[in-house]
Parts: C-alpha cells; structure tokens; sequence
C-alpha cells in the first residue's frame, strides 16, 4: 500500500484528499485569477505529481479559469482545492484545505504583479482571538452548530 503523507479536504467534508508523496515548491500566488479563485488576497499552493494525488471521498468540481488551468473546488461548501495546468504532470493543492496546513511553509511568491499594496502590513496589525469579542450565547450557537469537517479522515459522511 502506499504511504499516505498528508491528507486534506474541503470545509463541509464531500471532498477528501490524499498526498502520497510529500508536497513540494509551497508557495503563495498573488495573481488575479488566484485572487478571484480563492476571494482571498493570495492562494497558498503546494505541488505533487498527478500519481501522489489521490480523491478518498467525492471528487472536486473543475472550473476551467483558461485553455491551460483548471481549479478544482467542492461544489457543495465551495472550497477551493486544486490547481492544475491541464499539460502538467503536476497537480497543486490548496495549503489551507490540508489537515495540517502548519507542515507546509510556503517559500516563494508567484504573481507578486499582482501584490496588493499594503499586503506586507498585515502582519503588524492589531490582533484578537476568535471568540475573544462574541458574546457567550453566539460562542456556543457556533459551536453548537459547527458543520465544518473534522481536520481528520472519518469514515462517516455526511455526519448523521
Ligand atoms: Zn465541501
Ligand atoms: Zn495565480
């Protein structure tokens, strides 16, 4: 059998992944179209070859974003999962859709045309905790009703 190294899935659980090879060339990509992908400032990314990859549960919806690209993502939860350049032998996942994203520092940036301006002072603002500012009643109503998958594989889904 072979060696699972990191697992990984989208946020409600439909979608479960498998790495089986270590990932490598992590990295955030400012670009545009990852900016889009993600609704975020960057999109994290790690790389296997096509052969380390593997769908344990469902399997991502593509989003063609050119001719070249295609961005894998739940079509449940929406969560972006995969990048793919339909040539390459590679396949990248999202660093934040791993179970344990703190394995995977990134090491470059891609796209820094892209860059958003005050990106680099983000780091310095003023910080809080999650549940530091809700109120107790709203705490536990989020908590309460958590449909976000474990950071895990489970054999059940979706959870009754
Ligand atoms: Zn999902
Ligand atoms: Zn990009």
């Amino acid at each position: 059998m072979t060696e699972v190294r990191l697992t990984g899935g989208c946020q409600c659980g439909a979608v479960r992944y498998a790495l089986t090879e270590q990932p490598s060339e992590p990295h955030v990509c400012h670009c545009r179209m990852c900016q889009k992908a993600f609704g975020s400032f960057f999109a994290p990314l790690t790389g296997v070859p096509l052969s380390a990859f593997k769908t344990t549960r469902g399997d991502p919806a593509i989003f063609k974003s050119s001719d070249r690209a295609e961005r894998g993502f739940c079509r449940r939860c929406g969560t972006p999962l995969t990048f793919h350049y339909v040539t390459s032998p590679r396949i990248a996942v999202s660093i934040g859709s791993l179970d344990h994203p703190e394995r995977v520092k990134p090491k470059a940036q891609y796209g820094v045309e892209g860059r958003l301006p005050w990106f680099a002072s983000i780091a310095g603002l003023p910080g809080e905790k999650t549940t530091e500012q809700d109120d107790p009643e709203l705490a536990a109503a989020i908590a309460g009703s958590n449909r976000q998958h474990p950071d895990h594989d489970t054999k059940d889904w979706p959870p009754s």
